[in-house]
């Protein structure tokens, strides 16, 4: 299997001579063995096998197999949540003491993990500005920053990440280079070609698709080699909680075991075979949903660039947009269905703009098949100034749209009546 279509619909599950068909859902904590040697083999590692959903379930195990072969990566641990994804991927290789140097572009909830809750357990963050120079991010990395961490396109300021940039900051002080690619999907985007070492996912939002389970992935690269450099002693000491296992012995799935047994074993936010079923039938139709909401999102970015009642859009597709050529250069085949634009009028004229959508709802979640919007100045950012707004980029009049898969046209009029109706 080689195009990423057809990994969709057909990779991470293989069935037998007469076995399902369908990935089944395992609906088991536990199973069963014939001898107590056969168990102690899997907690020693010695043999792969299911003894406890929490560490590994064979539906879970269909979806981790299919995004990580969508990814080219060594092998994937799937959480409960995107949140969750991020969190273990972060702890997995950071202590107390140590430091993320990440883009200020991030989705909200991260930027709230890296700067308000693990401050209190000693993990300090650096925040950079994306579009600055290599220089000024680089001199944010010292001996103790253990990864640079960005997002693919940001949720909600629409940025676009400069791979080579960050990568080569990554690459040159030998630093974990992380990315969130929760609103391209590998099928628009695959981080670990262009330098990336680790994976991080809500499954939640593109994945799924149809906004029915949450859900999260870390998908290990498998091109970091934690025996070229001293920053993850971690890694080249022995795991007393493990028997002694030294997770730079793995080679190329190091990261992936480690987050399993270790962060897994001890944090438990496993993903349920129940969302691993939804999400893995949503992925089945990933590759013609994504073709569709990039088409639907650049033609909705074109009518709103030339409409006298909207200020400004967002969206990569566009050629005036300041991150096109970067889209062109990581994303060519398609560029999501995520944009943002401001209505003339400011705050007010936004929120009634929204309530005047007939068929595109107000909701909180993005990236699903149906075309949603959200004002952030009015609800999740409400508590924020215009000042702090627009220090984080979100303007007053700024409405978020997740552009779904509806007919473009219906989308387009639905807009068109609203906006000729405040
Ligand atoms: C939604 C989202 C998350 C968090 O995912 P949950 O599944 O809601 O926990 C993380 N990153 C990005 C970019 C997101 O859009």
């Amino acid at each position: 299997m080689k195009n990423l279509d057809t990994i969709c619909v057909q990779g991470g599950y293989t069935p037998k001579s007469g076995e399902p068909r369908v990935v089944p859902i395992v609906q088991s904590t536990t199973y069963a063995y014939e001898t107590a040697g056969e168990m102690a083999d899997l907690f020693d590692l010695k043999a792969d096998g299911y003894f406890y959903t929490r560490l590994a379930n064979p539906t879970v195990d269909a979806f981790e197999k299919k995004l990580c072969q969508l990814d080219g990566g060594s092998c994937a641990v799937a959480t409960a949540s995107g949140m969750s994804a991020t969190l273990l991927a972060i702890l997995n290789i950071c202590g107390a003491g140590d430091n993320i140097v990440s883009s200020r572009a991030i989705y909200g909830g991260s930027y709230n993990l890296f700067s308000v809750t693990l401050p209190k357990y000693g993990i300090k963050c650096r925040f950079f500005d994306p579009d600055a120079s290599k220089e000024e991010i680089e001199a944010l990395v010292d001996e103790r920053t253990k990864v640079i961490f960005a997002e693919t396109v940001a949720n909600p300021t629409i940025v676009v990440t400069d791979f080579e940039k960050l990568s080569r900051i990554a690459k040159e002080n030998k630093v974990i280079f992380m990315v969130d690619n929760t609103l391209v999907t590998p099928v628009l985007c695959r981080p670990l070609d262009f330098g990336a070492n680790v994976v991080v996912y809500s499954s939640s939002k593109y994945l799924d698709g149809h906004a029915v389970a949450l859900g999260g992935c870390i998908v290990d690269g498998g091109n970091f080699d934690f025996t070229a450099t001293n920053r993850y002693e971690e890694f080249l000491k022995p795991d007393e909680s493990y028997h002694g296992l030294v997770y730079a012995s793995l080679g190329k799935t190091a990261f992936g075991v480690k987050c399993r047994v270790q962060m897994m074993r001890d944090l438990g936010a496993m993903m349920s075979p129940q969302n691993a079923f939804l999400t893995n039938l949503g992925m089945e139709t990933l590759a013609l949903r994504m073709e569709r909401h990039s088409e639907n999102a650049k033609k909705v970015a074109e009518y709103l660039s030339k409409h006298p009642q909207v200020e400004w859009v967002k969206h990569p597709s566009l050629e005036s947009d300041p991150y096109h050529a970067l889209a062109m250069k990581y994303m060519p085949k398609g560029q999501g269905g995520m944009m943002s634009f401001g209505v003339k009028g400011g705050s007010q004229k936004a929120s009634e703009f929204m309530e005047k959508l007939n068929m595109i709802t107000i909701v909180t979640h993005v990236a699903d098949a149906r075309s949603c919007v959200l004002h952030p100045a009015s609800t999740t950012h409400r508590q924020l100034s215009s000042a702090d707004l627009e220090a984080i980029g979100i303007a007053d009049n700024l409405i978020r749209l997740s552009v779904g898969i509806e007919n473009s046209q219906d989308i387009i009029d639905d807009i068109e009546q609203a906006l000729a109706s405040i």
